[in-house]
């Protein structure tokens, strides 16, 4: 599959692919694409739902649903699409793989949250996400991790880069004060490395599939978009077997 176009005088890359397993997809997504929107000028986002996550349990909500929310979430906002390969490509989801079975021009950015860009090196063919986009790392409210900075570490050395140990403090402090984006050439790969600094909202798929497990809508509804709420209530979806809503006295 080819996606091109609409990038500004060829200089950057126009789309922004974006992963996740999105079970379910929250508040904390759709705040993170839209400030990446906005603070990168790009044209499209694409949100792609992991199939089966080789280095997660693999999620009780099929693909298809997960993917389905994605679609309910962002209904309505141009430029902002799901692309669900994952969900039909058989075996795990390897980012990698699917980076390289979409043929991207110019590479587009991957983005991810600190948490999981701590995690990169054993996501399965690093050099290939690295040669085939531009990473893009956004902060994480309580994820200031020691793994992320050695991986930026490691990510910058493999591609021949010239900064080093003494140049990457924490990366909270990296990102510093009121410094909104740190970019980093990736020669090796003609690639960059960025980090981008946004205004989170505290969620995780985590902690809403429990509060949801547990309690009624009242108590997580505000979590994430109506549309996605609605359908979680309607399917019955991330229940316990023997929840029972609680009947009006
Ligand atoms: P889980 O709790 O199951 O790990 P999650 O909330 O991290 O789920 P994912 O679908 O795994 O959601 O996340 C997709 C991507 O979005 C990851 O790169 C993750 O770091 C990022 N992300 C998720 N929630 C937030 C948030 N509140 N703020 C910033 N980034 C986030």
């Amino acid at each position: 599959m080819v996606i091109s176009g609409g990038n500004k005088g060829g200089q950057r890359p126009s789309a922004a692919l974006f992963g996740g397993a999105f079970n379910p997809l929250h508040n904390g997504h759709i705040a993170l694409a839209g400030e990446i929107e906005k603070r990168l000028s790009i044209s499209e986002v694409i949100f792609l739902p992991t199939g089966q996550p080789p280095h997660k349990k693999s999620p009780e909500v099929s693909c298809a649903e997960r993917s389905h929310m994605v679609d309910l979430a962002i209904a309505g906002r141009p430029g902002w699409r799901t692309m669900d390969i994952e969900c039909r490509l058989p075996g795990p989801s390897l980012t990698a793989r699917t980076l390289e079975s979409l043929s991207i021009d110019p590479p587009p950015f991957f983005v991810m949250g600190e948490d999981a860009f701590a995690d990169f090196m054993e996501w399965g063919g690093p050099g290939i996400i690295l040669a085939r986009s531009h990473l893009v790392i956004v902060n994480r409210p309580g994820s200031a991790s020691p793994k992320a900075r050695r991986t930026l570490l490691t990510i910058l050395r493999e591609a021949g880069s010239s900064l080093g140990e003494g140049d990457i403090p924490d990366l909270r402090e990296l990102r510093g004060k009121g410094v909104v984006e740190w970019v980093a050439a990736l020669p090796a790969f003609k690639t960059t490395v960025r980090l981008v600094t946004i205004d989170t909202v505290e969620v995780s798929s985590t902690g809403l599939r429990a509060a949801i497990a547990s309690g009624e809508p009242q108590s997580w509804g505000h979590l994430l978009p109506e549309a996605v709420k609605s359908y979680i209530v309607e399917k019955g979806l991330y229940r316990k077997p023997d929840f029972r809503p609680a009947l009006p006295t």
